[in-house]
């Protein structure tokens, strides 16, 4: 059939996905099919893989063995956790700050240096300067998380030439978890051409200086990722946990909240109270802008996930998109504001990075989703006895669509 959209017979992802995603004659995804590795492969062999690789680079003295990059929120308590208790490294923490922190993400990255006793190691990118690749990629690609993006990726590669500590441990590789990209015994490592092409949708920091841009050498420098002779000369390696370790954020996050009081929060788009509590956007403008582009949000990246633990029927899990997809957003004025743009300037902008595929323009500047041509081979419902999905709120730390950002803070006392 013309347009014909396919989607995964278990989990929620469609052919649209921007990572890529293909699918078996069962017409199960590659995300799905990777995932059943969690339950066949031996998760106690992998770890002895993991203490294999890292033993070279355990200096056994008050040095850094390692880089953690970290935020406030999503994994990091867990990764810091395996990292420094579990593998007994000593790790130096490195974060990029994005400026648009909520005072949990503060207090949780604060919670994180004490609790683990690590040193922290924050790069704050004159404000300026990031406002204003801010307003050229915003404008250009309808993307403002870009500097946070590259940032986020690349200040841990620059970290580890400058100090001279070539290990690298992220948490989960997102194209693993997502889409199954790679089986989990490729043991992928981190690159240059995956960021380039996945985390920043193929724009480097190069490619943001054109004829058409008022953006310089001067101010794009800091996003650059190293060159090929640095990370040799440094043998520079970054390897994710994700693949020796059984990846399951939801149970992780709650051991964390257990055992060193990771702090979680609900947002109005999602049921997951755990991931990106740290960022007042991520959630919420991004994800409405996720939402332009791909045709789903971050609540279908959380369902996708319950249905592959099996915690979460398809049928729930559709109900929950639902429910939550189209959920007014709670924090443009904060945007507005930091960025000096009014919202209809913003409507503009994000409406002429919609996707056509998608929406249809029934009057000037209103748009409505097409209904998309769904085809999906038998759809299987994995699980029998669904129980409520329980996701936990402790934070009494409020957040309204008063609260400003906490562009640079210190935390709240323990
Ligand atoms: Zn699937």
């Amino acid at each position: 059939m013309k347009n014909e959209i396919q989607q995964c017979s278990k989990c929620l992802y469609t052919s649209l996905h921007p990572l890529g995603i293909t699918f078996n004659n069962e017409g199960v995804c590659s995300g799905c099919q990777i995932h059943e590795e969690k339950d066949s492969l031996d998760w106690n062999d992998r770890f002895q893989a993991l203490k294999k690789i890292i033993k070279p680079y355990q200096k056994g003295k008050k040095q850094y063995d390692c880089i953690v990059p970290v935020t406030g929120a999503n994994d990091s308590h867990y990764i810091v956790h395996v990292v420094k208790n579990i593998l007994k490294l000593e790790p130096l923490l490195v974060t990029y700050n994005k400026y648009f922190n909520t005072p949990l993400g503060i207090r949780n990255l604060a919670n994180l240096r004490i609790k683990f006793d690590c040193d922290l190691l924050t790069q704050n990118i004159n404000p300026h300067l990031v406002k204003k690749i801010t307003k050229h990629t915003l404008r250009k690609y309808g993307s403002f998380y870009w500097p946070c993006l590259a940032g986020q990726t690349v200040f841990p590669v620059q970290t580890a030439i400058r100090y001279k500590i070539p290990l690298i441990i992220w948490g989960a590789h997102q194209g693993i978890e997502q889409v199954g990209m790679f089986s989990h015994l490729h043991e992928v490592e981190m690159t240059r051409r995956y960021r380039k092409d996945h985390d920043l949708f193929g724009v480097e920091a190069e490619d943001l200086i054109t004829d058409f841009s008022t953006l310089t050498e001067g101010d794009i420098w800091q996003y650059r990722y190293p060159d090929d002779g640095d990370l040799h000369l440094e043998g520079v390696r970054g390897i994710y946990l994700g693949n020796y370790i059984r990846w399951d954020p939801k149970a992780q996050h709650e051991a964390m909240i257990k055992e060193f009081n990771y702090k979680s929060s609900k947002f109005h788009r999602t049921f997951d109270t755990y991931d990106h509590v740290d960022c007042y956007n991520f959630m919420d403008l991004h994800d409405h802008i996720k939402f332009l582009k791909n045709g789903y949000s971050k609540v279908t990246d959380h369902a996708c996930r319950e249905i592959r633990h099996k915690r979460l029927s398809r049928k729930n899990a559709l109900k929950l998109v639902k429910k939550f997809e189209n959920k007014k957003l709670q924090f443009v004025n904060q945007f507005c504001e930091w960025i000096n743009i009014d919202k209809i300037g913003l409507d503009f902008i994000l409406n002429q990075h919609r996707n056509r595929l998608i929406w249809d323009e029934v009057e000037p500047n209103i748009y409505k989703k097409k209904k998309l041509n769904l085809f999906t081979k038998s759809k299987l419902n994995h699980i029998e006895n669904e129980h409520e999905l329980e996701f936990l709120k402790n934070s009494s730390i409020n957040m309204s669509s008063d609260t400003k950002y906490i562009t640079i803070g210190k935390g709240y006392p323990l």
